[in-house]
């Protein structure tokens, strides 16, 4: 549970809402973006459906999850206009239960969530809003496509008719200092650059979490997935 008196959490959110918001104006300020352009996207996974809802009351309507059974429980449980965003590791057979529930998929990391993907939403004669996770980094632990794999793959990434793909999202090392978290994001959106056309002109970038959010907005992302920054002093087991 969370440690501080429910009363007081409404406050809090509205607090530390207000302090990211502030970070992300002033970092686009810095590199002359407007803030608009940028998007906050609110990764509820440290906290209970209760304090995802008081976001939403707050008029936030971005948020997201990185575990499936996580995302199913609060869709059914944060009531209002949300859009919800998934960025985790998706199991094949979890697709069909989670799509209907998203409206944008930030992590496609691999060449059969795609096939999958496009299969299910294909059924009922649609097509997911999709970004492709890369892997950035050497780490074992990361998922997503290899660079040179997405630009291998990409004729068939376009040709599944269900993916609806709109851009990249990609994460830094877990110890990076700043210039390399800098370093990860270029490359992700020069490989952007390299990939987009009028047909497709990808124009979402997904990067940037609570230690590397700024950097990621100099750098170009357009969607911001921020958890600790914003639910501080009220996540679970915290
Ligand atoms: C947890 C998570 C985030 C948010 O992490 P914070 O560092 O707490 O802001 C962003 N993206 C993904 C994919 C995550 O799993």
């Amino acid at each position: 549970m969370p440690r501080v008196p429910p009363s007081d959490a409404p406050a809090i959110l509205e607090r530390n809402l207000e302090a990211v918001q502030t970070r992300i104006d002033a970092a686009c300020r810095r590199v002359g973006r407007d803030p608009d352009e940028v998007t906050l996207v609110a990764v509820t996974k440290y906290v209970d459906s209760s304090i995802a809802q008081f976001l939403v009351d707050l008029g936030h309507s971005d948020l997201a999850e990185s575990r499936p059974q996580e995302l199913w429980k609060k869709a059914a449980e944060v009531a209002g206009d949300v859009r919800w965003h998934f960025v985790g590791h998706l199991q094949t057979n979890k697709v069909k239960r989670t799509l209907p529930l998203v409206s944008l998929a930030h992590s496609i990391d691999r060449m059969d969530l795609a096939t999958e993907v496009s299969k299910e939403a294909s059924k009922s004669g649609s097509a997911v809003r999709s970004l492709l996770e890369v892997k950035l980094t050497n780490e074992e632990s990361k998922h997503g496509f290899e660079p040179h794999e997405v630009r291998s793959r990409w004729m068939d990434l376009l040709q599944l008719p269900g993916l609806q793909i709109v851009g990249l999202m990609g994460m830094a090392a877990l110890e990076a200092d700043d210039g390399a978290c800098r370093a990860a994001f270029r490359s992700l959106r020069s490989l952007r650059d390299i990939l987009k056309t009028p047909d497709h002109p990808l124009p979402i970038l997904s990067m940037g979490m609570s230690d590397d959010f700024e950097i990621a907005i100099e750098e170009g992302s357009t969607h911001v997935r921020i958890g600790s920054a914003l639910f501080e002093g009220l996540m679970n087991d915290s």
